[in-house]
């Protein structure tokens, strides 16, 4: 992770790409994801990432639904999915 700073800071998902590959061992940007908020469909790539210490938070670029939070533990990295419909990692 990088320092830390007080701003809230949007960004698409490409650039926690390094982080999500550690965690799913795939290039997740290319994946499928669907909100299960609204039922849009995209490539994970497409989310928007805002990045805040401790961790990463991706929403839906069309009803701002928080689809996955990555946060830093003491115990390990959580992930929350609760807002993804699916992930569908492409042959
Ligand atoms: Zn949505």
């Amino acid at each position: 992770m990088k320092e830390s700073t007080t701003d809230d800071r949007t960004l698409d998902a490409n650039a926690v790409a390094g982080m999500l590959e550690t965690l799913f061992g795939a290039d997740m940007t290319v994946a499928d994801s669907k909100c299960a908020a609204c039922g849009r469909e995209g490539e994970v790539g497409t989310l928007l990432a805002y990045t805040m210490a401790p961790g990463v938070v991706l929403r839906c670029p069309a009803c701002s639904a928080v689809m996955l939070r990555m946060v830093e533990t003491p115990r390990g990295t959580l992930v929350e999915a609760k807002g993804l419909a699916f992930v569908r990692m492409n042959r």
